[in-house]
This record gives C-alpha cells, structure tokens and sequence, in this order.
C-alpha cells in the first residue's frame, strides 16, 4: 500500500485517550451487561414522527434526485429568517449555505478562514472534533485554555495572548463540554481581539436552543461583528435529527459563494428530502424547539439537587446545552481514573474531562440524555461512587 498523506495519517492523536472509556462502555453494552450511559451527546428520543412523515412524503413525491448544491431556496431562506430574528440584522438566502450537519460546516469554515499551516485558536476544553477538523484543512490548532473557576468563559488576556499571527478563532457557546454561555462580556472582549488582530471567528451556536440561564447572544449579532463571522447551526440537537445531518454556515455572500464552490468539489449537497424535513422542522417554530430541549433542563435540576453541597463533587455553573460538567479534582482522581472506577464499580459511563482538552483535567463531562428516572439513578450511583472513595 502506498502511505497515506500526513495530513489524514495525523488528523487525530493528541495523545488523549479519554474516548477508550466510551468504547469500553459501548462494548460492554454489546456484550449484555446494563449499563447507564451518559456519554455523547444524543437524545434520549428520536426525530418526531410529523418531520419524518415530511421526509417521506418527500421522498415519495420524488425529491430523491441531485438536490441544490448550496441548497433549497426556501430552506437557505428559513434559515435566514431563523437567522434574522435571533440578530436583529437581515439575512438573506446568499448568507446561507445547507450543510451535512454542523461538522460539515465547522471543516467548511475552517477552509474558507486558513491557509496552509494558519494558526487556527480554539477555546480549551473544546467538542472533541475541533482539532481534527482544523488540521483536516492544513492548519495549526492552538487551544487557548478556559478556567473552571471562570465558569469556563473564555480567557481573554490569554486569547489576546495567542491571538498576534493567527488567522482565526473557533469559539463555542452554549459550550459543550462545559454548558458555559458566553457573557456579553466575554462577546465584547472576544470582538475586540478579533478585531485588533483581523480575525475570522467561527461560532458553533448548535446548541443555541438550549440555554438555561442567561441569554444567548450570537456572536455576529455583537457590533462590527458580522463581516468578520462565520455562524455554524444545526437541526441535530434543536430537532433531534442527529441522524439527517442537516446544518448550516451563515456568514458573508463572499464567502459563503466560495463554499457553494467547495461543497460542489466536495459533498455536492444534502439531500433533498432531508432538507425538505428540515424546512417543515423550522416550521414548527421555537415552541417545537423548545420541546425538545426541556428534558435538560428538568434533569440539570436534578443533578444540581442531587450534588448540592457534596464535598468533593461541584458543578461548574451549565448555563446552557445537554451536559454538565463536573469538578471532581477534591477527589484526587483525574477525570479519566474516576470515569473509569465509576464504570467499574457502578456501571455509569460518563466522560472524562480530559476527552475535551487539558483544560477539563478533574472534571467528568455528565451527558443529561437518559429518561428522567434512570437518569437520577444514576446520579445516585455516581454520588455513591464519590462517597466511597
Ligand atoms: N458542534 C458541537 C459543539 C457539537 O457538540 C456537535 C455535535 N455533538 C456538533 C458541532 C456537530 O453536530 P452535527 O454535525 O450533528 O450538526
């Protein structure tokens, strides 16, 4: 076999094998054994049934063919019509381009922002696809660590730090890991810096449904912000339709008529029923939306009462998203050797800290994606685990 090109060869491999303990718990799920898997971030429940009659009925009336490459008309108008109501500026369909899920738009962004060998800022802890996804287009990922103390806002005199020569800033909020939301404070700092130093910023808001506390604000809503944005979205986790892989970039015409151009080189769109499902999905408006996120928020509640006042288990403050992180360094462990003891011992499965960067190191990421119930037995059983260490 002739060798691989370095870049695919040396896509992942920081070294951090915080995914072993999801592989062990899959395994040991195949394997019969039950075990309560708070792990990635899926819901507990499937796409609604009406978004699927759509898809068929769309199938059916025959939109299986090539579909529009940078997308359908009335789904890049829906789009920037959800666009436009939550930044207060007009988007119109050339700010949009369709995408298979919001990964493809992140690898999107990240070609349309760097050159070769760019340095490319992300905030550390980061989702786990962040630095592949950058150095899958040839350029550097340079995490710029958050502080739990923070409660996981960004650092911004260490990002203006990092920021001199670089050529971008992938920013995330509500935060996964962490369930941060980024204040308008930390917005304000993160545009004077991009600004100071003529950065892109990519912002994955794919969670932007999903806020507990506070409000979110999408950054090219923030002034001087939006020629210099490029706004990553997805149905996956508003709608449940991880499985469509539907999403989206938004950001200036120029640029998103460069990524038609790489779409057609590349995935050559998203098929046709899929986006006709999701134009019917966006149809149904924020209460639908807000459907989907409520379970959340319901078991946030009772992870945040069932650790109120622990000793050695603290919750960093999750404003936002399906997850929430917890501090478990007065245990002495790392995240992975608790994650790995609680599987063990318990049959839990949640992910180490150190699965999303060096700076989630004693923490353990706690997925909220199990029915209600299980979900608080679980809990229990991660409690019980702390107690007997
Ligand atoms: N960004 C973040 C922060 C995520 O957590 C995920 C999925 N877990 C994605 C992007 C990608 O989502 P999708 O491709 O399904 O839209």
């Amino acid at each position: 076999m002739p060798a691989p090109s370095t870049r695919i060869a040396t896509l992942t491999g920081d070294g951090d094998d915080g995914w072993s303990l999801f592989y062990r718990a899959r395994a040991m799920i195949a394997a019969g054994e039950e075990v309560l898997e708070l792990t990635i971030g899926e819901h507990d429940v499937r796409t609604a049934p009406d978004i699927l009659d759509e898809m068929h009925r769309a199938a059916r009336a025959g939109h299986t063919g090539y579909a529009a490459v940078p997308g359908m008309a009335a789904l890049r108008r829906a789009v920037a019509a959800r666009l436009s109501a939550s930044h207060g500026r007009a988007y119109g369909p050339e700010n949009v381009l369709i995408t298979p899920g919001g990964q493809a738009a992140l690898f999107a962004a990240h070609h349309a922002a760097c050159d070769e060998g760019d340095r490319a800022l992300l905030i550390d802890p980061y989702y786990a696809t962040y630095p592949g996804t950058i150095r899958a287009v040839g350029a550097v990922p340079v995490p710029v660590a958050a502080r739990s103390e923070d409660g996981f806002q960004p650092d911004l005199t260490a990002l203006a730090a990092a920021a001199p020569g670089a050529r971008s800033l992938l920013i995330n909020s509500p935060n996964n890991p962490t369930g941060a939301v980024y204040s308008e404070a930390s917005l304000a700092g993160i545009a004077a810096i991009a600004e100071a130093h003529d950065l892109w910023v990519i912002s994955d808001e794919v969670y932007d449904s999903q806020v507990w506390a506070g409000r979110h604000i999408p950054t090219a809503s923030v002034p001087g912000m939006a020629a210099r944005t490029l706004t990553v979205g997805s149905l996956s986790k508003s709608h449940a339709m991880t499985g469509s892989r539907l999403g989206w970039l938004a950001g200036p015409a120029e640029v998103i008529a460069h990524l038609v151009t790489l779409a057609t080189h590349t995935t050559y769109g998203v098929p046709g029923y899929i986006q006709e499902a999701g134009l019917y999905a966006l149809g149904l408006g924020p209460e639908a939306e807000a459907a989907v996120a409520a379970p959340f928020l319901r078991r946030r509640a009772i992870l945040l009462d069932r650790i109120a006042g622990h000793p050695r288990l603290r919750a960093v403050p999750p404003d936002g998203a399906m997850y929430v992180m917890l501090d478990i360094r007065a245990t002495g462990l790392s995240g992975a050797a608790f994650a790995a003891g609680l599987l063990d011992a318990e049959r839990v499965a949640v992910m180490p800290g150190e699965s999303f960067g060096r700076a989630a190191a004693g923490h353990l990421r706690v997925a909220l994606t199990l029915p209600d119930d299980r979900f608080a037995e679980a809990v229990d059983r991660l409690v019980r685990y702390a107690d007997g260490l």
